[in-house]
């Protein structure tokens, strides 16, 4: 395994003091299977202060939990120390968190087999659970008794699922039981984390595995809407990897109220509960014309894009003619920021209160209507004339 340069050092740094280090988990596992890791994480039996002594730059990140972040070469590594996990008393986090000596202990508290694995450039790869074995078949499997471990930590149970989904790898019969068997226990679980491990599910490149979580009956204690076989899920990883892209197109059947419901009870940031809230409202509107291509815009702003995409997978219609209609209409406007007159004009020729506004209003959908005319001289032409119809906010 061909390590960076820094993590050698570190390796060897800590060796030289007397100590082992390991790089362990998923950079191990991402390594065998041929892609690049996302970082290293670092398996040693020093302890964090130890650490803190070997290494000029650290940060205490989690001292708690034995991880200390050691920088080299600008870059941050995690070294936890060795641990075996106390008492799970919650079906959430141990009651403590045992510092041991023993790699074997670090590698049996580990969820799956794949995650399991540990390596150093002397000593090569530690892999007492048949971790490489089941990653050249593509399997999950829960490290010792899966539903022992799914009652310690019922995350698990959903890292099953996304690591099947993330990997393309098939849950072994036995941990896929022990899975159905305890869904119940996903209640346990803060919907902070949920929702992170649902959000990567949906990401991967087999969001089809959202019906696994379905199936098992995890989803009943936090997206009890969903079903499965109604909607096509397979269709969810051909869209673009934009999470609110991707929930919307789960939630379009459902209507905006209850998207928004939904995206609020998984406690998501604002932006994020609107763009998929408006996304769900907007999906239906008829674009035939620029015109309605404009008031899309004027609508869904930043999103449109995302809308369009909505609108062509569930429509069948082609997303290249929806992106070329928008590229025309980009520049053109679509609010009352960028109309060429503002309520201060209005006032000027005599408008007052309300009619200010509805005034206003009129005159955007006239220059979306015809966007050669958002001139001040085209637009006051327009309001003093014809503008006193009531604007249709869509
Ligand atoms: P990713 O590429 O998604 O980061 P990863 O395998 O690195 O995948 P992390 O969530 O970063 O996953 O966790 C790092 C390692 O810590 C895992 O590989 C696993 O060995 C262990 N681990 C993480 N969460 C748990 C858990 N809830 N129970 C047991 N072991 C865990
Ligand atoms: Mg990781």
């Amino acid at each position: 395994m061909k390590l960076p340069e820094s993590v050698v050092h570190i390796l060897e740094k800590l060796n030289k003091n007397g100590f082992e280090g390991y790089v362990v988990g998923g950079c191990v596992r991402d390594h065998i299977m041929g892609k690049t890791p996302n970082d290293y994480d670092i398996a040693t039996s020093a302890l964090p202060e130890d650490v803190k002594k070997i290494f000029n730059h650290t940060v205490d990140t989690g001292i708690k939990h034995g991880t200390v972040t050691v920088i080299a070469d600008r870059k941050s590594y995690e070294l936890t120390t060795y641990r075996i996990d106390g008492k799970y008393s919650d079906n959430r986090h141990p009651d403590e968190v045992i510092f041991t000596d023993r790699l074997s202990g670090d590698l049996s508290r580990r969820d799956f087999t794949a995650n399991a694995i540990a390596y150093n450039p002397e000593k090569g790869y530690v892999d007492i659970f048949g971790g490489r074995d089941d990653i050249k078949n593509k399997i999950i499997r829960g490290v010792g008794d899966p539903e022992k471990r799914f009652r310690e930590d019922a995350l698990r149970m959903m890292r099953a699922v996304r690591f099947s989904a993330q990997l393309d790898f098939e849950i072994e019969k036995n941990t896929l039981d022990a899975l159905i068997k305890n869904a119940e226990l996903i209640k346990n679980i803060s919907i902070e984390r949920i929702r992170e491990e649902l959000f990567k599910l949906i990401l991967s490149n087999h969001a089809e595995k959202l019906e696994i979580l379905i199936n098992s009956g995890m989803t009943k204690y936090f997206l009890p809407e969903i079903e499965a076989g109604r909607t096509d899920y397979a269709v969810l990883s051909a869209l673009s990897r934009d999470i609110r892209l991707r929930l919307a197109y789960i939630l379009k059947d459902m209507g905006s109220k209850k998207a928004n419901e939904i995206t609020k009870r998984l406690k998501w940031d604002n932006k994020s509960i609107r763009d998929v809230t408006l996304m769900v409202k907007l999906k239906n509107m008829d674009i035939d014309s620029l015109y309605a291509m404009r008031r899309l815009k004027s609508c869904a702003e930043d999103i449109t894009p995302l809308v369009l995409e909505l609108k062509s997978a569930i429509e069948g219609h082609s997303l290249d003619e929806y992106n070329e209609m928008y590229r025309t209409v980009k520049n053109d406007c679509t609010s009352l920021k960028a109309l060429a007159i503002d309520g201060s004009d209005l006032m000027e020729a005599g408008f007052k209160g309300r009619e200010i506004g509805s005034r206003l209003n009129s005159a955007l959908d006239y220059a979306m209507q015809h966007p050669e005319k958002n001139s001040k001289e085209e637009l006051m032409d327009y309001v003093m004339k014809r503008g006193d119809k009531k604007w249709q906010k869509h």
